[in-house]
């Protein structure tokens, strides 16, 4: 087996890790983004049985498909993004984020044009995905 037939392997959507059920692909690539590329290497060596210069080979082919690892300052970001998305409200109807809340100024109005019945008034959101109020 040479370095590309492992790598090969490797980005084969359907070479997955029996041990963990995972991709073998995403597995590897968690340990280069953590740094851990011996492990990696390791990795390749005993799942694909292969030596350690086809598997270092195949390593080097998988860095160049996977590109760098991200920077910290990004990695803080998505997580800081992530974060934020679960904190922010959802509409209960279709589960969007791009809410708008109500403020007691447009209920006033609501109220002034339809009366008691006006129908945002005892509303706090409104999502722009599928215009519902809730
Ligand atoms: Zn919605």
């Amino acid at each position: 087996m040479t370095a590309k037939d492992v790598f090969d392997k490797i980005a084969d959507y359907n070479t997955i890790n029996p041990a963990t059920n995972e991709d073998v692909y995403n597995e590897l690539r968690q340990l280069y983004y953590a740094g851990k590329e011996e492990e990696a290497i390791a990795y390749i060596k005993d799942f694909f049985e292969c030596n350690d210069f086809v598997a270092e080979n195949a390593f080097k082919l998988f860095k160049m498909d996977a590109g760098s690892p991200p920077l910290p300052s990004q990695v803080a970001r998505a997580n800081a993004e992530a974060l934020a998305s679960q904190n922010k409200p959802h509409c209960p109807y279709c589960n969007s984020t791009n809410l708008h809340r109500i403020t007691t100024l447009e209920k006033a109005a609501d109220t002034v044009l339809f009366g008691v019945y006006g129908n945002t008034r005892k509303c706090q959101w409104h999502c722009y995905n599928c215009n519902s109020d809730f």
